[in-house]
């Protein structure tokens, strides 16, 4: 048994279920934070498999729009994997609504993790935006650990990632020497892949839309997709190596335009009666649907654009490696079809999704 007990942020969200599976599933000793501890629907699917794998997992209720709660959330704890932000399916009408609580959140968490006396290292889940976002000109070249997004161009998504991991890496070059601890950045690309419970969070929409067919045809967009079991071992990765520390680790698989991954779920699901769509979306129509559809108002900036990655710094240094892309598909669909969430072609299960 690994004694370690590690703080996990957002212990509710689509990523953090994976890492808290994973963790138990090594011996780690794992605290949560929600933000209400009686809605115990939201962390029940964890608090079961606890249970069945025998490992020791609690939570405690912290808000990242408070300092409240975080000093005694940290308490005891040697790793902090923050992975709680505002993931919004439509673009807020304040983008203050999701800047605030992933700046001032982040930065409520990393006090309190310097004063604790016992956190050791803290893994900051960012994002693929936090490199990319606001670019319009054509990309020459993956983006790497080097890149940065320019901030007055983003969208308040990808703006909330960009400051939020920008604040960190401040305010951790800022702290007194004896409050260090150290710090690491995993930056994942779009993440899917299996759900523990039947709550779809923003980036499943995209495999979510083609089995049920809610986008009758596809647009020209792409996709750098990581699968969340994946995304899971690299915060345990960058948690545990040595060399990790004043680390960015980008992790994500290659790109793939919608068109391939139409063409991959329709091989496998049409044959148990899911009609994926073939046709592309012309522009013009998407841009009609986007008046109506907030995310799809949220894919237009990105038609025809391609965005690589470059996950050779995780795989290098890290030992990190991503599944095939059209692995996650499959079991991104497989789940979607579990949990009831897309049906066979008379009619789709209404859309459930993570804002609450
Ligand atoms: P998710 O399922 O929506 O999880 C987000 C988590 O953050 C939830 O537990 C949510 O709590 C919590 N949260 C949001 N606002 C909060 C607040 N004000 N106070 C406390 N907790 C709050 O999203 P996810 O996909 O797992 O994302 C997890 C992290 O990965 C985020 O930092 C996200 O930016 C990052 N990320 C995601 C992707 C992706 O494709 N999904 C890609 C790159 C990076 P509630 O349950 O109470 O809402």
């Amino acid at each position: 048994m690994n004694p370690t007990t590690v703080l996990v942020t957002g212990a509710s969200g689509f990523i953090a279920g994976h890492i808290i599976e994973d963790l138990l599933r090594h011996g780690y000793a794992v605290r949560g934070t929600v933000r209400d501890v009686t809605r115990t629907e939201t962390f029940a699917h964890l608090t079961s498999l606890a249970a069945a794998l025998g490992g020791h997992l609690e939570f405690v209720a912290a808000d990242l729009g408070s300092d409240r709660g975080w000093a005694e959330a940290v308490a005891g704890c040697t790793h902090v994997l923050h992975t709680a932000s505002p993931n919004p399916p439509a673009v807020p009408r304040d983008e203050n609504d999701v800047i605030r609580p992933a700046v001032d959140g982040t930065l409520h968490v990393l006090r309190a993790a310097a004063a604790s006396g016992t956190v050791r290292r803290v893994v900051l889940t960012s994002s693929s935006l936090s490199v990319s976002a606001g670019r319009t000109g054509p990309v020459t070249r993956p983006y790497t650990e080097d890149d940065w997004a320019i901030i007055e161009n983003s969208a308040p998504y990808g703006k909330s990632k960009a400051l939020a991991e920008r604040a960190a890496w401040r305010f951790h070059a800022e702290l007194p020497a004896d409050d260090r601890f150290e710090l690491v950045a995993v930056i994942p690309g779009l993440v899917i892949g299996p759900l523990q419970r039947p709550v779809v969070t923003t980036s499943v929409e995209s495999v979510q839309r083609l089995l049920d067919r809610s986008m009758p045809a596809v647009p020209r967009l792409s996709f750098s997709y990581v699968d969340v079991r994946d995304v899971a071992t690299a915060h345990r990765l960058a948690m545990e190596n040595p060399a990790a520390p004043g680390n960015r680790y980008i992790v994500s698989g290659p790109e793939i335009w919608m068109e391939e991954m139409a063409v991959v779920l329709a091989a496998e699901f049409g044959p148990k009666g899911f009609r994926v769509p073939a046709r592309r979306l012309p522009y013009w129509l998407m841009w009609l649907v986007a008046r109506f559809d907030p995310t799809i108002r949220l894919a237009l900036g990105f038609v025809g654009r391609t965005e690589p990655l470059s996950a050779r710094k995780a795989i290098e240094e890290l030992g990190w490696t991503t599944r095939p892309t059209a692995e996650m598909l499959l079991a991104t669909g497989q789940s979607l079809i579990d949990h009831g969430l897309v049906r066979p072609a008379a009619g789709a299960a209404p859309r459930r999704r993570t804002t609450r």
